[in-house]
């Protein structure tokens, strides 16, 4: 069905006599279609976006018809890169607002309320419109406008110098949002150099990790829409990684008949609309999964037939009970054997959940069988020590109960997303930098970014040329204080250029400040997996897009974006000319138009040449007369695949398979000592880009590379828990990983209409243990950490685990007194004391205050709360195998001291250091077999070249 809003008979009447706009013409390609419910919404017909009219709102009751460009882009808020429209007032040439785009396959037309805040943010009066260079210390303040030419030269003089020298791996480049697919990795290859960082490690690298192990992918994709049962570690209805597409077909799943289930310690927004909540302890999820498998196999509810023929069973025998008869019965017989002792009693010993329940949503996902969607995104697999293993169980209950790649159930996320082919491919580069991957984590699965100021602590390495983009570690990471000590150090980081449209924590202690654009400033192509189906979407500058369709083109975005905002990709090219400017270093040769020989290449060739190698998108362009970059242009999204199931079944051509034997027992087709295919049905398919082909149930990998006792999914107790715990001296586990659905780390704080509606985050605790410590709500508790403490105010709720206590890490930004102005929508003024033996201070001066500017809320605002920053008083625990840093805590809480005030925070940095040092003694370092750094088998970002893989003997 249409989602366009189907006019009623008096309405129809009007539109065909012209008494108003027929808005209801069919043209263009069809609107992505929703499973149910109904129209929402109502969009403005493509074939008006150069000249659509509406009344100016302001100007009411006056009736004042405005002329706007409608021009399509893509949100930058969070990850999910859903559509939007921009409104182009024609006359003044402002974007005037954002709504969503319905031609965007993932979030047909719905945003969430970060999407139209994007608004805010282009026209934040604080926003940094020049390249800026410090002109005192480094962390001192004081700032000077300089020229992007400048900038350009000093900052390619000095990568050339480095590169000169051999010295590639003093060159990073640290992302926190990446926001496109694979630009910068293209660029960092040209370079040569291993110097891709990014954020994950501190993010979702731990679930990442368990589902890799599985069948190489690391994330699901699940098919809620169409599913029977769907279960959820995560708040994720309302936030999470795509969470507005996810919602909306989890909703649809929900209104066809399908029950959600959700572990949360918190009664979060998603929660509240399950079937069951399970207000699992922190940690224990991956006890209760398994009880759950316990019940599915106990009960024979599991897919014989899928597992038979998809699980590397033969292995497990072999390897774990090499005696016994190499069947599946046998295999069925050992899996209830070693799970037995996930009884769900066990599981609602470690987690609280009525055992009950546990055995309720067991056999209601056994029967739910191939249509049993499920997700976990952060929350307990980034919170604990072994969290990546609850990725692992919630895994194996897709495996057991057939839901792999299935309709209605949970694919592998590789499915439904799209990669791009881009014009030129650099070689693989030659260095491995051990900044980002050292030997004590070789299975980790993305850098050890949270490490990084240890790292340099130690000596292990220095950067020349470092870049933070979209990248704010100072206040998002753990222990911001030691990035501080790190980033303020020549020695260790010689130059810092933070890219940034904002002022943030980090960008204080940069060498230059560059200012780039927001969602609707810049390129980008995006692609995520948020249902069964794959699509491809387009981020583009929609002032430069509005004034090529009015005939009056730019050469470059920062042509037509405010003051001297530059995109990243034009960035990159230019800084990569200058790096090789004669083009000795080989490096100019990947900047070279496909189109034009020897020439600079446009960024409009670069996704030209994309788009014309899209499956379908040159036919459906020329369909419309149009070239592919114009039909992205005019749509900002395209549809590739529809659905996606199954792709494991894949049939092999002669080629793929040519001279393989086909092994009786595994029915796997090997040649060259290499599975190839997997014999199904008498044909060769292609299976899971495992070393098996198969979904790996035993994990030889874990064996090989130190870790047999995870040879196969299991429970590992967290850092948090019980055991753990003193609770008659006060302690209690800490979340501190949740969302609020309205902010986004950094990103959102020049965004006022968000932190009008979410500017406090107060620590939750259940009624029972408030009473117990003789407080209540707005009461202030210190909160003590291994290396300091915070202040904060206590919510009272029953919407908390009795005995646990969580706070949200979107709030607590913060600016000193010689820092620029910037978000003063969200920002405390405080001031820092750095005392001997690496202790920091730092106490609230002031909170949010209405200011004057050119927007007149700013003297409107009302709220004076900037919230209080956790994360900096948190050491790193990064986790021994998936090296995901594992944010739980284990704290004190108890009733603020005299000398405390809201806000304040205390860090040791010595103890910091001291706690880095524990984590690491418990690592089981490379080599592993054959001399390796890590298995060649698991993927790894910007994967180098081979031999790189070899530790030098
Ligand atoms: S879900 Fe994410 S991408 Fe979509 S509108 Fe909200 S913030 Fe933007």
């Amino acid at each position: 069905m249409s989602i366009r809003h189907k006019p009623g008979l008096i309405e129809s009447l009007a539109e065909k006599v012209g008494l108003i706009p027929n808005l209801h013409e069919e043209d263009g390609p069809d609107l992505p279609s929703l499973t149910e419910g109904g129209a929402l919404t109502d969009y403005p017909p493509p074939d008006q976006w150069d000249d659509w009219v509406e009344y100016e709102a302001q100007d009411w009751p006056r009736q004042q018809a405005k002329h706007y460009m409608v021009v399509p882009t893509a949100c930058f808020n969070c990850e999910a890169g859903c559509g939007l429209l921009s409104y182009v007032d024609k006359e003044t040439m402002e974007v005037r607002k954002f709504e969503g785009n319905p031609y965007h396959p993932a979030s047909r037309g719905r945003n969430c309320a970060k999407g139209p805040a994007t608004i805010n943010q282009i026209r934040d009066t604080d926003r940094i419109l020049y390249p800026m260079r410090r002109s005192g210390a480094r962390g001192s303040g004081e700032w000077e406008r300089v020229s992007w030419d400048t900038v350009l030269d000093d900052i390619a003089a000095r990568i050339r110098e480095r590169l000169q020298q051999g010295a590639n791996n003093e060159i990073a480049y640290h992302v926190g949002r990446p926001g496109a697919e694979g630009y910068i990795d293209r660029v960092l290859k040209a370079w040569g150099v291993d110097g891709h960082n990014s954020h994950t490690n501190i993010c979702s690298s731990g679930a990442r990790f368990g589902y890799a192990l599985w069948h190489f992918f690391d994330r699901p994709s699940p098919d809620h829409a169409n599913a029977r049962f769907i279960l959820l570690i995560s708040a994720h209805l309302e936030s999470g990684h795509y969470f507005n597409p996810h919602a909306q077909r989890i909703i649809e799943g929900m209104m066809k008949g399908a029950k959600l289930a959700v572990m949360d310690p918190r009664l979060s927004n998603t929660a509240s609309m399950a079937d069951h909540w399970m207000p699992t302890y922190p940690g224990s999820e991956a006890a209760v999964l398994l009880a759950m498998a316990n019940v599915i196999l106990q009960d024979g509810l599991y897919d014989a037939e899928f597992m038979k023929t998809w699980v590397n069973w033969q292995t497990y025998l072999e390897k774990e009970h090499p005696d016994a008869p190499r069947t599946f019965d046998r295999f069925i017989e050992a899996l209830k054997s070693v799970y037995s002792e996930y009884t769900p009693e066990f599981a609602e010993q470690e987690s609280g959940v009525p055992a009950a329940q546990i055995a309720e949503i067991g056999r209601d996902i056994g029967r739910a069988g191939s249509r049993f969607a499920t997700h976990n995104w952060r929350s307990a697999g980034s919170g604990n020590a072994g969290g990546w293993a609850v990725a692992r169980c919630l895994h194996f209950l897709n495996v057991l109960t057939g839901s792999v790649g299935t309709e209605g159930g949970t694919s592998p996320s590789g499915w439904n997303k799209f990669k791009p082919n881009v014009f030129d491919h650099p070689p693989d580069q030659k260095f491995w930098n051990e900044l980002h991957f050292p030997k004590e984590y070789p299975l980790s699965h993305y850098e050890m970014s949270f490490l990084l100021p240890h790292f340099l602590k130690e000596g292990r390495g220095k950067l020349a040329v470092y870049f933070t983009r979209v990248f704010n570690p100072v206040w998002t990471y753990p222990d911001g204080f030691t990035w501080v000590e790190a980033l303020r150090d020549e020695e260790k980081v010689g130059l810092h250029a933070a890219l940034t449209p904002t002022w943030n924590e980090t960008a204080f202690f940069a060498d230059y400040v560059l200012p780039m654009g927001h969602a609707s400033e810049r390129h980008d192509i995006i692609s995520y997996e948020t249902h069964s189906g794959t699509w491809i979407g387009f981020r583009q500058p929609v002032l430069r897009e509005a004034r090529r369709r009015m005939g009056d083109p730019v050469d470059f975005t920062y042509e037509a974006n405010p003051g001297e905002v530059w995109e990243e990709d034009e960035f990159w090219i230019e800084l990569s000319w200058r790096i090789d400017p004669d083009g000795s270093l080989g490096i100019r040769d990947h900047f070279i138009s496909p189109y034009r020989p020897g020439e600079k290449i446009t960024i409009d060739e670069y996704y030209r040449y994309i788009f014309d190698n899209v499956d379908g998108l040159p036919e459906a362009a020329a369909k419309e007369d149009l070239s592919t970059l114009d039909y992205m242009r005019k749509y900002g999204a395209f549809e590739v695949e529809k659905t996606a199931y199954a792709k494991h079944l894949k049939t092999l051509d002669d080629e793929a398979v040519a001279g393989a034997k086909v092994d009786p027992e595994t029915n796997t087709l090997v040649a060259g000592g290499k599975t190839v295919g997997v014999m199904v049905d008498g044909k060769p398919r292609a299976g899971f880009p495992t070393p098996s082909l198969k979904q790996e149930f035993y994990s030889q990998t874990m064996v090989d590379w130190g870790w047999p006792e995870y040879a196969i999914p299991t429970y590992i107790k967290s850092h948090v828990h019980p055991d753990e715990l003193d609770r008659e001296n006060g302690e209690y586990p800490l979340v501190p990983t949740f969302r609020l659905p309205t902010l986004i780390h950094s990103r959102s704080g020049n965004a006022k209409w968000l932190n009008e509606i979410s500017n406090r985050n107060p620590v939750w605790m259940h009624r029972r243990d408030a009473e117990k410590m003789g407080i209540g709500t707005d009461d202030l508790v210190r909160v003590t950490t291994e290396i300091g403490h915070f202040v904060d105010r206590v919510w009272v709720t029953e919407s908390m685990k009795p005995g646990v206590v969580a706070c949200s890490h979107h709030l607590g930004r913060w600016r000193r007194k010689q820092d620029a102005d910037g978000n003063r929508w969200s920002v405390n003024l405080v001031d820092i004391q750095e005392e001997d033996g690496g202790k920091w201070r730092m106490r609230v001066m002031d909170g949010i205050r209405p200011y004057e500017s050119a927007d007149r809320d700013s003297s409107r605002i009302f709220w004076r709360d900037g919230g209080v920053h956790q994360n900096i008083t948190f050491p790193v625990h990064p986790d021994p195998v998936s090296g995901m840093h594992c944010w739980h805590q284990k704290v004190k809480v108890e009733k603020a001291r005299e000398e405390d005030a809201y806000g304040d925070v205390l860090v040791d940095t010595e103890k910091s250091f001291e706690v880095y040092r524990a984590w690491l003694d418990q690592t089981r370092p490379a080599p592993g077999p054959g001399g390796l750094r890590r298995p060649l088998w698991l993927n790894r970002p910007l994967r180098p070249a081979e031999e790189t893989y070899y530790l030098p003997e």
